[in-house]
């Protein structure tokens, strides 16, 4: 008899676990969350004393990132589009006092993303690989957020506009916490390598960013039809 009560008792418990997991999950994953169908948010990545990576040929992944962000905004708002920055300027968003800045600033940045209520965010970055060879834009998106992976793809799809041979494909990711704690959908989009030579020279030019801007443009419009 003990053993049987027991045995219930410990499949209840199972019970509630599965079901609070599945809530946490249905919570984070920002598809029943109202969102805000003529709102952006961009967030330019990095900042101040966080340059992000850097580049061979010096430049600082903080600087393309806003440069970029801020072209992406521009188009944006001529296409009527209401848009959010994270940040315009080079700073990030903690206390000048704060003894973790970095995870103040990320928090910062989720809370708004969260107040805002955007029918995407997209967070500009550029990426690194020890392999000089590696290059491509490629875009991440929160594994359980079936919107954010459909506003991967339709971005990825979008940057081969600046580079046709780029094969690499939208990515899922369930440890980023900007992916994770966002409630509306979320993209990273890794503009390119500035640990590639030719890439780092393309990321660093204002006629390219423009391209990469303009690509950014059509995937959100891209997804926004497709809703
Ligand atoms: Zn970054």
């Amino acid at each position: 008899m003990k053993k049987k009560v027991e045995l219930i008792v410990m499949a209840l418990l199972l019970a509630v676990l599965l079901t609070a997991g599945k809530y946490l999950e249905s919570r984070v994953s920002s598809d029943e969350v109202k969102t805000d169908e003529n709102v952006v948010v961009v967030d330019c990545g990095h900042g101040e004393n966080d340059p992000g990576k850097i580049g061979v040929n010096d430049v600082l992944e903080k600087d393309i990132n806003l440069k970029i962000g801020k072209l992406v905004e521009k188009k944006l708002k001529k296409k009527k589009f209401k848009v959010v920055m994270t940040r315009t300027e080079d700073k990030i968003l903690a206390d000048e006092g704060s003894n973790n800045k970095k995870a103040q600033d990320m928090k910062a940045r989720v809370a708004l993303i969260n107040e805002t209520k955007p029918f995407l965010a997209v967070s500009i970055h550029q990426n690194s690989y020890h392999d000089a060879d590696v290059r491509g834009a490629q875009v991440f998106y929160y594994s359980h957020s079936a919107e954010g992976e459909a506003a991967a793809g339709f971005m990825q799809e979008a940057l081969l506009s600046v580079d046709s041979g780029n094969t690499r494909q939208a990515k899922p990711n369930d440890n980023y916490y900007l992916l994770k704690r966002t409630e509306a959908p979320t993209i990273i989009v890794e503009c390119g390598f500035l640990s590639n030579p030719q890439e780092a020279a393309l990321l660093a030019d204002e006629e390219y960013q423009e391209k990469i801007a303009d690509a950014v443009v059509d995937g959100v419009e891209k997804y926004l039809e497709s809703k």
